[in-house]
């Protein structure tokens, strides 16, 4: 009885993710963007619904101005010493992450390809 029970949760596990596989799949852009702000989630939108917007992520007295214009998303501007967060520009690729470091500022797309990649491949 266990053991049934147990190949039971184990299909469930499958079934779900080759469900979310498929799911991911089948999207067909990513859209869903999120912003981290010290490891912490601060920001998340569908792109492809988002409003043209301007907010500032504040992390310990420094400002990140984050802009939200034509279904894209970047940092306009930034008090950074480097600000490479600002000349990375639109956020394009999931696997490039725009990444403001000294502020640990993150703003990445939330469907994860890398993982599917490495299932399929
Ligand atoms: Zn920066």
């Amino acid at each position: 009885m266990k053991h049934k029970l147990l190949i039971a949760v184990i299909i469930i596990i499958f079934l779900a993710g080759v469900i979310g596989s498929v799911l991911v799949l089948l999207s067909p852009t990513k859209s869903h963007v999120r912003v981290l702000s010290d490891g912490k989630e601060v920001y998340a939108a569908d792109l492809m619904q988002a409003q043209d917007t301007v907010f500032d992520v504040a992390y310990q007295g420094h400002v990140n101005t984050v802009e939200i214009q034509d279904h894209r998303i970047r940092v306009r501007a930034a008090d950074c010493p480097d600000n490479t967060c600002v000349h990375m520009g639109w956020l394009s690729s999931a696997s490039m992450p725009i990444v403001c470091l000294p502020h640990r500022l993150v703003i990445e797309f939330t469907d994860d390809t890398r993982s599917v990649d490495a299932v399929t491949r």
